[in-house]
C-alpha cells in the first residue's frame, strides 16, 4: 500500500465542460429506458483513466449499471459512495428547445441539454472526483454508483445498494453544491370512478363520472387544506394536487368512467400506509353517492431523512462553503431523490448534494454551470480526503 497524498482535483473548467458536454449528447431518456450507451461511455472512461469499472446487468440485462471502486479498503478508514443516475427525462417538444436538447452545446460557462443539471453534472463531478482519488490514493474506499431508472422510480440505486457496504452516501442530485439532508416522499394515485352512462338528452337515466368528480372536488380541497397542516421545517407541508383527468367516450353521451390521478408529496414522518387509508377515504362519499370506486397507488418515492448535524452533511457543509462559498443553512429537497434507497433501504446515511441547478430541472432549455462543476469536484475532493484517508 502506498501512502496517500492529498485529494485535490486539477480538472479545468474546459475539461470537465467537454465531460459533461460528452455526457449529455447521449440520449439517455426514461422512459423508455436507454441507459446503456451512456453506461458504457462511463465505463469506458474510467477504464482509460486506470480505474476499474464494472458494467453491472442487474437488476435488468439490457440496461447496466456501472459501478466503479478505488482506495486500499483498509477497514480503518471510510468508504463512501458517489451515487449518480443516468437516466434522463425526455426532452418533450424539441421544437421548443434553442439548443439540441442532447447536443450538450457548450457556450460560456453553461453546457446545454436535457440533463445537463439534472444531474449527468453531478456524474460528471463523481467520475472526476473518483479520478482524483485514485491518483492521490485512500487508505479507505470511494465507489462510484451510476444507476439507471431514478426518474421513474425503478430499483437501479436500490439494486447497487444491496452489495455495497458504505459508510456515507452523496446523492448528486441539483442543489447548486447546498446540503439537503431530508427529501420529500411521492405517492401518485389513480382514482377509478364508474358510474351509469346515458343518452345525453336523459341524463337523469345515467350517473355522470364528471358531476361526482366536481363535486368530489370539495372534498379534495379539505383534504389538501388538512394535511398542509403537516409541515416539516425544511421542506415544507404536504401537498395532494390533481394532476390528470381522463373521462368520457362522446358528447352527447353522459360518462360512465373517469380516472382522475392525485400527486401526493409526503414528509418523513408520514407514513405510506396511512396516505394509502386516507385517499381512499376520501372517496367514501363517491362511493356513497352510488359509484363505484376504485384506488390505486402505481408510483412511490419514500421521503428520507438523516440529522441535520450527521457526520456527512457537516463535513461537505463546511467545504462547500469554503471553496464556492454556499449557505450552511440547514436545507432540504421538495422532490424525491434516490437518498431513500440509501437511508432507508441500506441504512447509510446520505445527503443529497450537487453541482447542477435544481430549478434547471426537467426544463426546456436545460443547462448547467460548468464554475459549479469544477468547484464540485474540489469539494468532493476535500470530502474524500477527510472522510476516507486514515
Ligand atoms: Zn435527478
Amino acid at each position: 500500500m502506498s501512502t496517500p497524498t492529498n485529494v485535490r482535483s486539477d480538472v479545468t473548467q474546459e475539461e470537465a465542460a467537454e465531460l459533461l458536454s460528452d455526457l449529455v449528447s447521449f440520449d439517455s431518456q426514461n422512459p423508455p429506458g436507454r441507459e446503456a450507451a451512456v453506461a458504457k461511455f462511463v465505463a469506458g472512461r474510467l477504464d482509460e483513466w486506470g480505474i476499474d469499472a464494472q458494467l453491472v446487468p442487474r437488476p435488468y440485462e439490457d440496461r447496466p449499471q456501472v459501478v466503479a471502486e478505488v482506495g486500499d479498503g483498509d477497514p480503518e478508514a471510510g468508504t463512501l459512495v458517489l451515487n449518480g443516475h443516468l437516466d434522463v427525462v425526455p426532452p418533450g417538444d424539441a421544437e421548443q428547445w434553442t439548443h439540441d436538447p442532447f447536443g450538450g452545446t457548450i457556450e460560456g460557462d453553461r453546457v446545454y441539454g436535457r440533463g445537463a443539471s439534472d444531474m449527468k453534472g453531478g456524474v460528471a463531478a463523481g467520475m472526476l472526483a473518483l479520478r482524483a482519488a485514485h491518483e492521490a490514493g485512500v487508505d479507505g474506499r470511494v465507489i462510484l454508483t451510476c444507476a439507471i431508472g431514478e426518474e421513474t422510480a425503478e430499483p437501479g440505486t436500490k439494486t447497487l445498494l444491496e452489495e455495497i457496504d458504505g459508510d456515507w452516501g452523496i446523492v448528486l442530485e441539483p442543489t447548486e453544491l447546498m446540503v439537503d439532508t431530508v427529501g420529500k416522499g411521492l405517492a401518485w394515485y389513480e382514482i377509478e370512478v364508474r358510474g351509469t352512462s346515458s343518452h345525453a338528452s336523459q341524463p337523469h337515466l345515467g350517473a355522470n363520472v364528471l358531476d361526482a368528480l366536481f363535486a368530489f372536488s370539495e372534498h379534495l380541497q379539505s383534504y389538501r387544506e388538512r394535511i398542509s397542516e403537516r409541515e416539516h421545517p425544511l421542506v415544507g407541508t404536504s401537498l395532494c394536487s390533481p394532476t390528470m383527468l381522463e373521462a368520457g367516450t362522446k358528447e352527447n353521451v353522459i360518462p360512465d368512467s373517469a380516472t382522475l390521478t392525485l400527486d401526493r408529496r409526503f414528509l418523513p414522518d408520514e407514513d405510506v400506509a396511512d396516505i394509502d387509508d386516507e385517499i381512499d377515504a376520501l372517496c367514501d362519499p363517491l362511493r356513497a353517492d352510488g359509484f363505484d370506486v376504485s384506488v390505486e397507488r402505481t408510483r412511490t418515492y419514500e421521503a428520507a431523512e438523516i440529522d441535520v448535524d450527521d457526520e456527512i452533511a457537516e463535513v461537505v457543509r463546511e467545504h462547500s462553503a469554503d471553496v464556492a462559498g454556499v449557505d450552511t443553512a440547514p436545507h432540504g429537497k421538495v422532490a424525491s431523490t434516490d437518498q431513500r434507497n440509501f437511508v432507508n433501504d441500506a441504512n447509510i446515511p446520505a445527503i443529497i448534494w450537487g453541482p447542477g441547478t435544481s430549478p434547471q430541472s426537467h426544463t426546456v432549455d436545460e443547462w448547467a454551470r460548468t464554475d459549479l462543476l469544477v468547484d464540485g469536484v474540489e469539494i468532493l475532493c476535500r470530502t474524500i480526503d477527510d472522510l476516507c484517508t486514515n
